[in-house]
């Protein structure tokens, strides 16, 4: 009898634990209709609804749900462009040097008159901001990474090397800027409408030695001084996550400590260009709804796109690249590695210019060593530049990095994710294809080049410029249509 009961008990827990996960899987891969009825009453135990009331306030607030695109330009054709592609709205950064300059303990430094004196290239930010507000435009604005504030109180070591706790005055400086920032930018007509609160901090090269405990912190500090001039103002704040890793879904619980400090949490999410394991276009509602359980607040996504070059090259391919590119001498990577700065060298006369990569692997080199340095340039996110294509299965099915591949991934993943209820916001990265890599400087180097939705053609006279020699990808398109298709809904 006992035994029985048992066997029952087993049986039963796994109906249970099958109904669960399989209604589970589901809800996160995006079909909407419970299996069975038991799972039913899972989701309503267990799961947050679609939408809350919340995500109905925010929404309003933004004006709908925010259609954008990042770091577009300020020419008048540009505008056209965006405004004939349905965008609303554009993302860009607040530069590091802002709002002022501070003093040796973390205070502005005022005029005779006891003012706040702006730095030029704050200027030139509120500029933009008012000729996008003057054009119609809503503007979403991205405060500094940490390492531009500590470098600036002269405190980079703590992001470089790790330290215990930042100091009171790195504290005290980032608070009084933001604090300013939420001032000025906010007040009467507003320059910003939406802030973002730094980038991607869970990505390496923007956590340096920080700890995750420590990126909350300075989120935080920043959200505190921050929020309470944006709520009164309707400006909302939030934060983003990126970077498929340990730290991505920790960080996103870690800052539900500080919950009643900010309005919305992002994801950025680049499938099949930095990684290659999520082969499907589906794991973007997978992550949107973990975001949604996880903070029950307003999600938005902040960054996607899809790479229009740089398909994998196989082996043979590789090999004849090297040849061509970097001769005899280079044309194998055991050479590469054997003759790491020697090749650093040689691929640096090739560019013209020392590149942030070349920079960080002769870094390695002089304090690690000759196996570090290869290390790098060899490694799964870097390996890319090296031979201006993607490593091998750097794709989604279905989508090649082409310009038709990357115009119908834009259709795919706006149609489907535009129908979650607690999605408000969508950012296209970015609006234009780029000359050369802002990584590893070559020209043609799919990594940092081939983001746009559109091409500007470099060495035509401004005076010639306009809407017409701008050439409209077919992403162009492909987003400005389903765009569309979403502004026709919310009316
Ligand atoms: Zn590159």
């Amino acid at each position: 009898m006992k035994k029985l009961v048992i066997i029952l008990c087993k049986a039963l827990a796994i109906i249970l634990l099958l109904g669960f996960g399989v209604h589970w899987a589901l809800q996160i891969l995006g079909k909407q209709n419970p299996v069975w009825s038991i799972a039913d009453k899972a989701y309503q135990s267990f799961f947050h609804k679609t939408s809350n009331p919340s995500v109905s306030e925010f929404k309003s607030i933004m004006g709908g749900m925010a259609l954008g695109v990042c770091h577009p330009y300020t020419d008048p054709y540009n505008l056209s462009l965006l405004k004939e592609g349905n965008i609303g709205w554009i993302r860009i950064d607040i530069p590091s040097e802002v709002p002022f300059q501070v003093d040796s303990v973390g205070n502005p430094v005022l005029d005779e008159e006891g003012r706040i004196i702006e730095t030029g290239r704050y200027r030139a930010f509120k500029e933009k901001c008012r000729f996008f507000r003057e054009n119609g435009l809503k503007v979403m604005a991205i405060t500094p990474y940490p390492d531009d504030w500590l470098d600036e109180v002269g405190e980079i070591e703590m992001f470089r090397n790790g330290g215990e706790a930042f100091s009171d005055k790195f504290l005290r400086s980032v608070e009084a800027r933001c604090s300013y920032l939420a001032t000025d930018l906010t007040a009467g007509d507003k320059l910003v409408n939406c802030f973002q609160i730094s980038n991607e901090l869970t990505v390496p090269k923007w956590q340096g030695a920080l700890t995750l405990e420590q990126i909350c912190q300075y989120q935080h500090i920043q959200m505190k001084a921050m929020h309470e001039t944006c709520r009164c103002a309707g400006v909302p704040i939030g934060y983003n996550i990126a970077c498929v890793g340990a730290g991505m879904l920790d960080y996103p619980v870690r800052m539900q400590d500080f919950k009643d400090d900010f309005d919305y949490v992002a994801l950025d999410l680049y499938l099949g260009c930095f990684e290659g394991i999520m082969k499907s276009t589906r794991y973007f509602d997978a992550m949107l709804r973990s975001l949604w359980q996880i903070s029950h607040k307003p999600i938005m996504l902040n960054e996607f796109g899809y790479i229009s070059a740089g398909n994998p090259k196989d082996e043979h391919e590789r090999a004849s690249y090297l040849m061509d590119t970097f001769g005899e001498t280079f044309n194998t990577e055991e050479k590469i590695k054997a003759n790491i700065g020697p090749f650093l060298d040689h691929w640096e006369s090739l560019i013209g210019k020392e590149s942030s990569l070349i920079r960080e692997a002769r870094r390695r080199l002089q304090t690690e060593g000759p196996e570090s340095a290869a290390d790098y340039v060899f490694s799964s996110s870097e390996i890319s530049h090296l031979y201006k294509a993607l490593p091998e299965g750097y794709r989604l099915r279905k989508f090649d990095h082409t310009e038709e591949g990357q115009a119908a991934f834009y259709t795919d993943v706006i149609d489907r994710i535009s129908r979650l209820d607690f999605l408000c916001g969508i950012f296209c990265y970015c609006y234009s294809d780029s000359d050369s890599c802002y990584q590893c400087g070559q020209k043609g180097c799919p990594v940092e080049t081939g983001w746009g939705l559109v091409s500007i053609p470099k060495g035509i006279p401004d005076t010639e410029m306009n809407e017409n020699t701008v050439r409209r990808k077919p992403s162009y398109y492909a987003v400005s249509d389903a765009y569309g298709r979403i502004l026709a809904r919310q009316q």
